[in-house]
């Protein structure tokens, strides 16, 4: 293939703006703002976690209180009861004696009920100390997550912004490459991933950093300047400048 001196130098600038979008694309792939953003939220679950435990936890407590109250209510009324006979007059001997038995058995039973409400009152208090750490910890990881987001969004925006500069610039030189050089030129890109065309400096492809050997330069200097040549290394489309090194 024949194409322009002229118009193949303008691949270069098109190979330019190649590498940039390729490392846009790759950056957005990256991003550590979005890792961030991942760890932030993995930190705000692992708190919303702690709070329903600590909820379990307080409603557990609640019940069992409520039902250690009423326990210690019916002893309470029990004892009253028993008290209430001895203190009638009408009770005989052996019935005092018995009432008296069983007022000693519901005082160490009310006893052990307090001491048992006691220590759920110490476990309510570690609860309660646990649901207020859970809370106050989801509410500043959620502000956390919320900053690494915004961070995540203005990284992804600033992306977006350069890869729609990179795109026009793309545009525009692509506009001054006649049809089947730039064709050529996509279809090698597809193939290396990156670019269809490097300079030739130094001798060396600068797509590959492949050193052309003495028969490849020689068919590169003795080609026509308007004729493409290729890098047979990488296959790119080889562009002559003054550094050549020809
Ligand atoms: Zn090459």
């Amino acid at each position: 293939m024949k194409a322009d001196h002229f118009e193949q130098q303008k691949l270069l600038a098109l190979a330019d703006e190649d590498v940039a979008l390729t490392q846009l694309a790759h950056r957005r792939r990256t991003l550590p703002e979005v890792a961030a953003v991942e760890a932030a939220a993995e930190a705000e679950r692992a708190f919303a976690e702690a709070e329903v435990r600590a909820e379990t936890e307080v409603r557990d407590l609640d019940r069992e209180q409520k039902r250690l109250e009423a326990d210690v209510d019916a002893v309470r009324q029990r004892a009253a009861r028993d008290q209430a006979r001895i203190d009638s007059g009408g009770a005989t001997a052996k019935e005092i004696t018995s009432l008296q038995s069983e007022l000693q058995s519901l005082s160490r039973r009310q006893s052990d009920l307090e001491d048992q409400v006691l220590e759920l009152m110490e476990r309510r208090e570690t609860a309660d100390a646990a649901l207020v750490a859970a809370q106050t910890g989801r509410s500043s990881a959620l502000a956390d997550r919320e900053r690494a987001e915004q961070l995540r969004d203005d990284a992804l925006a600033d992306v977006t912004d350069s890869t729609s500069r990179h795109e026009a610039a793309r545009a525009e030189v692509a506009g001054g490459v006649s049809a089947p050089l730039l064709a050529l030129y996509d279809r090698i890109r597809t193939q290396t991933g990156t670019t269809g065309a490097a300079m030739l400096k130094a001798r060396q492809c600068q797509g590959c950093r492949i050193e052309l050997n003495g028969r490849e330069l020689a068919a590169v200097r003795n080609a026509d300047p308007h004729e493409v040549v290729r890098c047979e290394n990488c296959n790119r489309i080889l562009v002559r400048t003054a550094e050549s090194g020809l």
